[in-house]
């Protein structure tokens, strides 16, 4: 059972009118429009108070580029003891994290503990990372010459994130870039501004205990859409890390890229799971629900598209649906809800749009209703929905954040195949088969096109250890684990000449 959000907020010594600019432990009011911040549980007001504006959030920039010269010459592995210890911190206030991460995102409280356990994983990934930033040594065609590569801080990194992963993904970007040595600049969604603001407080405890460290290591700009693109113009930010809409995305990019800077972008998935005639049935079912009704349909890996060979196809429909009957609906915060609410009423017409178009394109919806009883009055909760259509038709193409699964039929592999590469989107994928054949195929170059490509389980719920991302519109970037981290760092190629010679390259003669 986790706390309630205000005995939380209360442990995390957050005051009662929250303030959107911080720079380290300092901080300070916006100057920019109200901002109303209301649950999803029961659409009830959790926070009120004045947004940062572009030229609070190039305040925070300018402080993050300072901290950057003292962070930058700090040893890496004692960049890594201050993510240690703030890790600790997230270890102590875990429930009360994961109480306000169920307040303003709906999520259930198994789901919002496994968010803040992912934000402690990353950075025990980040400790031992920050002594194993390694670089190449490479055999010079020069005699008396070493060539190598080194990995150097880049500078202070701006992250903007969206309202489903309220603190993980931050902590994915913040553990990472500081062991790396940048600071980082955060600009997270409107719709969870109170989880960014107890992150902050808990580094600023973190900062509190470790005085050698630059607070402006840490900064946070709660703002709209308007913070995001002042991060996203300022040539102070070598790197800009963004999460949310593909729409939003294409934004970002385009503002970046005027600048030259580099973008790393997490955007929409349309995410698909093929199941196969040889396919563990038991397995699939419960893979099939977490994927598509977890978190209510609002993860970015959630599983949208479920092509089945036309053997299986009603049978599975029917398991499918009769698990949908039985799945506990209502307040995240009780103990066996596995169904949470949408996160506003925009995400419930959006959805209803959704249905309404994938029925005028000759689909055929189970479910996908609101429902009123038994759960809190004031919030946007619903049954889920599996769609029976054509693969051919439009809505499928799209991602639209809420529960509802599209239900496609394929006869031959190959085919299913090009089905799932059919859409604009890449971000992650599944297959459940026991043929060898079939699964290295799928995993292999003529297989699926995605950045998290699964065999045998569902595509939703990666690892922190692996590179967290996907191709096409879904932006192209990668974080957390593997090598992400090389795009938190430049690369310095060293030629050391240690000889009494002075030959060139390529065998050039240049005798002056
Ligand atoms: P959103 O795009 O509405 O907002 C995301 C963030 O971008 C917010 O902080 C918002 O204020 C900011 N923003 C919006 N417009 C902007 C602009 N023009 N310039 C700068 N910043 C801007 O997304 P959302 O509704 O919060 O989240 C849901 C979306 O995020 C889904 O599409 C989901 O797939 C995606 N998502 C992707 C990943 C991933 O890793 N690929 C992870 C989580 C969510």
């Amino acid at each position: 059972m986790l706390p309630h959000v205000s005995e939380a907020l209360t442990n995390l010594g957050i005051p009662a009118q929250p303030a959107a600019l911080a720079i380290g432990g300092e901080w300070t009011a916006g100057d920019g429009a109200m901002l109303h911040s209301r649950s999803p549980i029961d659409g009830a007001e959790q926070a009120k108070f004045a947004l940062a504006t572009g030229a609070q959030v190039d305040q925070a920039i300018g402080a993050a580029a300072g901290a950057f010269r003292a962070w930058r010459v700090t040893p890496a592995p004692v960049r890594g003891e201050f993510v240690r210890r703030f890790g600790e911190q997230l270890r102590l206030h875990k429930a009360d994290l994961a109480a306000i991460v169920t307040a303003e995102a709906g999520k259930i409280a198994t789901e919002a503990l496994g968010e803040v356990q992912e934000m402690i994983d990353v950075c025990d990934f980040a400790v031992g990372l920050s002594r194993q930033l390694y670089g190449k040594t490479i055999a010079s065609e020069r005699p008396g010459h070493r060539l190598a590569e080194q990995w150097l801080p880049l500078g202070p990194v701006g992250v903007i994130s969206a309202f489903n992963f309220p603190v993980a993904v931050w902590a994915w970007n913040a553990a990472i870039a500081w062991v790396c040595g940048d600071p980082v600049v955060w600009k997270p969604s409107e719709k969870t501004p109170l989880t960014a603001i107890a992150c902050q407080a808990l580094v600023a405890q973190t900062l509190a205990s470790t005085p050698d460290v630059p607070d402006a290591i840490s900064c946070l700009a709660v703002g709209g859409a308007d913070a995001g693109q002042a991060l996203a113009a300022s040539p102070q930010l070598p790197l800009v890390s963004a999460t949310g809409s593909t729409r939003m995305g294409r934004a970002v990019a385009e503002t970046v890229a005027k600048r030259l800077g580099r973008s790393l972008l997490e955007l929409g998935g349309n995410n698909g799971m093929i199941v196969t005639p040889s396919a563990d049935m038991e397995m699939a079912v419960r893979s099939i629900v977490f994927a598509a009704v977890g978190t209510c349909g609002q993860r970015c890996t959630s599983l949208r598209r479920l092509i089945v060979h036309e053997s299986l196809a009603d049978n599975l429909r029917d398991r499918v649906l009769a698990a949908y009957a039985k799945l506990p609906i209502g307040d995240p915060r009780d103990t066996g809800t596995l169904v949470g609410p949408l996160v506003d009423e925009a995400a419930f017409v959006g959805m209803q749009a959704a249905l309404a178009a994938a029925r005028e394109q000759g689909g055929v919806v189970h479910g996908g209703e609101r429902v009123t009883a038994g759960v809190p009055a004031g919030g946007y909760y619903v049954t889920p929905a599996v769609v029976e259509i054509a693969a051919s038709a439009p809505i499928v193409q799209q991602e639209t954040f809420a529960p509802i699964l599209y239900l496609l039929k394929y006869a031959d592999f190959d085919a299913a195949i090009e089905l799932h590469n059919s859409v604009p989107q890449g971000l992650a994928s599944a297959v459940l088969t026991t043929d060898l054949r079939e699964a290295e195929q799928f995993c292999g170059p003529a297989g699926s096109d995605c950045g998290i490509v699964n065999v045998n389980t569902s595509p939703s719920g990666a690892e922190i250890g692996g590179a967290f991302g996907g191709e096409k519109e879904t932006g192209g970037g990668r974080e957390s684990g593997s090598d992400s981290w090389k795009q938190y760092m430049r690369r310095a190629t060293n030629t050391v000449n240690y000889s009494t010679e002075l030959p060139l390259s390529q065998g050039i003669k240049f005798d002056v």
